[in-house]
């Protein structure tokens, strides 16, 4: 069943009017992973950031159609209602906030929306411990700041756990594997596990698609290997 369609997608910085994305097609059906990849720069936490509705982005053309609906006229909100989540290349931290009451907000924010009665602390405790099972953290995670002094890898961990709270149809993981040591790597690879088609994406366009084999290609020649395609 088609979940997400992307249509020659084109928007622009909102202040500088500067063109980012170029024309971004992407089909995405229920039960694929699919890897957007491209050199730094090329416009990928963009796109991501275009689909839940950052503002710092201008659609200037295209079209997104996500479970049948128009993605686009969605607000931020009614978009994370309807079962799309991302998790940020760089979390913020947010310090003088606990990461379990940042949790509780959220969940009962989305709660909420759902037309759902909202948990307690202790009702969202048993919710949310069995959870970090998931991603290997440990219980003292929920009582430290959100992300403040976390490492690279525990912030990862820490949107996997967001991932796993609030759940999602379609979660967009913006370089979820960089910074990764190999332990934290394997937890966050089989917390998100999933089947792989990579697509390759270039200043502003997805310029190859295809399977693992294009993966391995450019772990070994680099992304001149599918430039000027
Ligand atoms: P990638 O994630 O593929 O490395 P980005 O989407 O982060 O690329 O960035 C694409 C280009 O757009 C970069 O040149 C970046 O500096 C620019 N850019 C993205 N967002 C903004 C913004 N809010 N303000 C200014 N420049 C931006
Ligand atoms: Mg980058
Ligand atoms: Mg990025």
């Amino acid at each position: 069943k088609l979940l997400l369609e992307v249509k020659d997608l084109t928007a622009i910085i909102a202040e500088s009017k500067q063109p980012i994305l170029k024309g971004v097609n992407l089909t995405v059906h229920e039960g694929e992973v699919h890897a957007v990849m491209g050199k730094n720069g090329s416009g990928k936490s963009t796109f991501a950031k275009v689909l839940v509705g950052h503002p710092d982005y201008e659609i200037t053309g295209g079209s997104v159609t996500y479970k049948g609906q128009d993605l686009l006229e969605m607000e931020p909100e009614e978009r994370a209602v309807a079962g799309l989540f991302m998790s940020f290349q760089s979390p913020v931290e947010i310090p003088g906030v606990s990461n379990i009451d940042f949790l509780n907000m959220a969940y009962n924010a989305q709660r909420r929306k759902l037309g759902l009665p909202e948990l307690g602390p202790i009702e969202f405790y048993g919710y949310v411990a069995p959870k970090l099972e998931i991603v290997n953290m440990k219980v003292d995670f929920l009582n430290r700041n959100v992300n403040e002094g976390f490492s690279g890898g525990e912030k990862k961990r820490n949107e996997i756990l967001q991932l796993a709270v609030l759940g999602a149809e379609l979660a967009i993981l913006d370089e979820i594997d960089s910074g990764l040591d190999v332990d934290a790597l394997r937890d966050v690879a089989k917390a998100v596990n999933g089947l792989l088609t990579p697509k390759n994406s270039e200043n502003g366009r997805i310029v190859k698609t295809g399977d693992i084999s294009i993966a391995e290609i450019l772990e070994k020649e680099g992304y001149k290997a599918i430039s000027g395609i």
